[in-house]
Parts: C-alpha cells; sequence; structure tokens
C-alpha cells in the first residue's frame, strides 16, 4: 500500500484532491499532425506504441491514415523527446493544446457557488459534477410536475441509480418517442451539458412556443442525462480524460468498458480491444455491464413505440449514422442521411459551425457495439450520433463558454429531427389528425356561414 502510494507520489503525476488522488496533466501538451506518407504513418504508429503516447483522435493506432488529422497527448517529460522525433523525421507539427492541465482546470468552477445557484437557478452555462445532476433532475421534476417524470433504469456497476427524465403530456393519442443519452463517455463533459440544456428548452417554451407545443401531443422526449455515471464522476475527481464505466476486469488490474463497444451489433468485431487497459475494451460479452444492460432492457422493451435514438457525444462535429463498420447500408440509409443533413444544415444556421454527416466508415472510422448501430438494428428507423463541438482545438476539454453557443445550435438540429418524427412517424399520421381537424372546421363554417344567412 505504502510503496505503491510511493510510486505514484515520486511519479509527480498525481496530488492530493479532497477524498480522493487526482491526476494531473501539467504541461502535457496535444499535438496536430496530418501524416503525409505511409511512412510517417508508421513512425507515428511506433511512437505512440513504444512512449505509450493517449491518442485522440483516432482512438486507435491502426486508423492513423495518411492525409487525416491526428490529435495526440503527449505527457509533459516525453514532448521534447517527441517533438524531436517528428522533426528528424519531417513530420510537421502544430501544438494545439500547450498545457492540458490549464485547460481543465477552466473547465471546472474554482468556486461551485450553490449561493449563486439559489439566486439565480441552475446555471445552465457551466460544467456541473454528479451530485448537482442529481439534484437538479429532482427540481426539473418537482418545476414541472405537470409534465416530468423522473424514472428508474437501473444501477452502475458502483451502485448508483440511473434515472432517466420522461417528458410527455397526458393524452390518449397515438405517440412516439424521441430518446436521448448523454455522457456514455465520462470525459465528453459538453455531452451531459447539452441534455440538460434540451430538457430545459423544452420545459421553459412549451407554454409559448406552439411547435414545441405541437411536438409533446404527439412526442414523448425520453432523456438519460448521464448515461456513464460512474465514469463522469472518476472524470471529476481522479481523472479528467477518463473515457469508460469503472467496473474491474482481471482481479482489479485494469478498469473500465467502453460502453459503446458493449452493445449487441457486431460486438467485438472492429475498432475495438480485448486489453481491458485500453480505451476502447469492447467488454466481456455484449451487454457485460450493468449500464448497458439497463439501457438496452428498456429500449427492448419500448422499441416499437421509439422512433428516433440519440446519443450526444464529443467532438468531431459529425452526425453519423449506422453502422460503424462497413457491412451493408442500413435499408432506409436515404431517409437517415437526408434527415441527418437537414439537421446539419439547420446546426450550421446559427453560428456556422460546420459538421460532416454520414456513417463512421464514411466520416470517421470503423467501429462495432455502438448503441446507434445497436438501436437501428433491431427497427429503431432514426439512429445518429452527434459528435458535439469542437474539431479538436480543444477537444475532449471544451471551455465552458462554449456550452451555450454549442447548446444553442444543436437544439436546432435536435428540433430538425424531432419536426421530421412529427411528420413522418406517427402512427395514423398527425398529418390525418389536422386533416379531419381541417375538415371539422370547414364543415363548421360551412353550418355557420348558412345559419348566418
Ligand atoms: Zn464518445
Amino acid at each position: 500500500m505504502w510503496l505503491s502510494l510511493g510510486i505514484v507520489f515520486s511519479l509527480g503525476m498525481l496530488i492530493p484532491g479532497k477524498l480522493s488522488l487526482k491526476l494531473q496533466y501539467d504541461r502535457d501538451q496535444v499535438l496536430h499532425i496530418v501524416p503525409e506518407t505511409f511512412q510517417q504513418v508508421q513512425h507515428l504508429q511506433l511512437l505512440h506504441s513504444t512512449l505509450l503516447l493517449d491518442l485522440w483522435k483516432p482512438l486507435m493506432p491502426e486508423d492513423i491514415t495518411a492525409g487525416e488529422d491526428l490529435h495526440i497527448r503527449v505527457p509533459a517529460p516525453l514532448v521534447q523527446e517527441v517533438k524531436d522525433s517528428l522533426d528528424q523525421h519531417m513530420i510537421s507539427y502544430r501544438v494545439l493544446i500547450p498545457d492540458v492541465q490549464e485547460l481543465a482546470d477552466l473547465s471546472m468552477p474554482r468556486e461551485r457557488s450553490s449561493h449563486k445557484q439559489v439566486r439565480e437557478g441552475y446555471v445552465y452555462t457551466q460544467y456541473h459534477p454528479m451530485e448537482e445532476i442529481y439534484e437538479w433532475m429532482t427540481q426539473i421534476q418537482e418545476n414541472y410536475s405537470e409534465l416530468v417524470t423522473q424514472n428508474f433504469l437501473g444501477m452502475t456497476f458502483e451502485n448508483r441509480p440511473m434515472y432517466y427524465l420522461q417528458i410527455s403530456q397526458p393524452s390518449n393519442k397515438p405517440k412516439k418517442i424521441i430518446w436521448m443519452d448523454c455522457g456514455i463517455h465520462a470525459r465528453e463533459w459538453i455531452s451531459p451539458a447539452f441534455c440538460q440544456w434540451f430538457v430545459k428548452e423544452i420545459l421553459q417554451n412549451y407554454k409559448s412556443d406552439p411547435k414545441i407545443r405541437r411536438f409533446l401531443q404527439h412526442l414523448d422526449l425520453y432523456v438519460l442525462p448521464v448515461l456513464n455515471i460512474d465514469g463522469y464522476i472518476y472524470s471529476w475527481k481522479t481523472d479528467r480524460l477518463w473515457r469508460k464505466n469503472r467496473s474491474p476486469y482481471m482481479n482489479g488490474t485494469c478498469y473500465g468498458t467502453d460502453l459503446n463497444r458493449n452493445f449487441n451489433s457486431s460486438w467485438g468485431s472492429i475498432g475495438v480491444s480485448f486489453d481491458c487497459s485500453s480505451n476502447v475494451f469492447c467488454g466481456s460479452e455484449p451487454e457485460s455491464e450493468p449500464e448497458t444492460r439497463a439501457v438496452a432492457e428498456f429500449i427492448r422493451r419500448k422499441k416499437s413505440d421509439i422512433a428516433c435514438f440519440l446519443t450526444i457525444h464529443s467532438y468531431g462535429q459529425l452526425i453519423l449514422s449506422p453502422y460503424g463498420s462497413t457491412t451493408k447500408p442500413p435499408s432506409n440509409n436515404e431517409e437517415l442521411m437526408q434527415v441527418g443533413k437537414k439537421a446539419a444544415a439547420a446546426l450550421t444556421g446559427k453560428y456556422g459551425t460546420s459538421y460532416k454527416v454520414g456513417p463512421p466508415s464514411l466520416i470517421l472510422y470503423n467501429n462495432s457495439g455502438s448503441s446507434r448501430d445497436w438501436a437501428h438494428m433491431i427497427g429503431i428507423p432514426l439512429s445518429y450520433t452527434f459528435e458535439l463541438r469542437d474539431n479538436g482545438t480543444y477537444g475532449f476539454l471544451l471551455p465552458a463558454d462554449q456550452i451555450q453557443p454549442t447548446c444553442e445550435e444543436t437544439m436546432l438540429a435536435v428540433t430538425t429531427i424531432m419536426d421530421y418524427v412529427y411528420q413522418e412517424y406517427l402512427p395514423g399520421g398527425a398529418v390525418v389528425l389536422t386533416c379531419s381537424s381541417l375538415a371539422l372546421s370547414l364543415c363548421l363554417s360551412i353550418v355557420l356561414t348558412w345559419t348566418v344567412y
């Protein structure tokens, strides 16, 4: 015990926090490289494997490709060595993030002023630790009890309850469900921030905004603000760059499964690792993790009512459609592309943020076992992964001052998709209903006109 603590301290990477030791990334740098030749790709792969560098984009060394962006975090003690080696091999690079820790500190408000929250209400333009998100959920369902219920979904590996918020207006009309989950990857903090923003926007505006009011007559919104709660907490308390959940493998020699590689869709086939220390470890079998199982069981139960499955990530500015591996395209590929592009166009219209739309195999890299692929595979027609801001400038450490613009633009994309569901997916069709009410008012007006004369 003391020995291992000693080693940890001598590495100079951990400092004591309030309750736990916190990994520090002082003067670690993130480099941007676009390898030009296959030789350069090979050298970068060699550097990655010998120095154990941390790939941000792509996530796996075999996906490093000539002509494509590479983002890599280099620990401070290795920065000079790596740069020298790149120079020697005539590989040009640019420093994206000169000090990872400095940026990490920025996204974590120094003083969590609960006074401020009490005075001004919940602050949506900051990142929130899990306890505050739990409290927020309780508040939301109390303040909007006519519309919102907080429902239990399951327990995490570390025994924390998972809740989703159900936003639905009591009605006996036929309805469809839109599912949205956030925070499946712990370090992608902008994602839970968006789920909260989304709920806020719907609730604050449904009375005044006729469009949202119309949506809610036919659409139930199910929002899971943080899927990977254990990982999210770990990213606040111990390691800001943690991605996976926190279940132990190999007698606790390594931790965490990539929950977005753990679903039962071509599980374990590509873009994954079976090494539990890898960031893309896919688990011991499909749905081996309690978090994945909780979501999958619920979705299976509701699948015939779910028209649209959205899962929110960062970063890369992408709307990803199924499938992650180069199997055959989904039967409704054209629809998926058309709707995705319309959503991206709406998003870009706000602040000019550019987005790509398409399957991962074409615009990112192959992967398997994602929830998006699985949801589509079991019959949910519209299924997308959103990779929110940015394009690598700040990567996983998106500063809090970008929460608002990111959420505003993303809101437009999501409502575009909701609009499409509303138009095209209602049983019997909202259109039919409007027609009948139109016919009714027509009849009435004829009768009225007639009686007047
Ligand atoms: Zn992710």
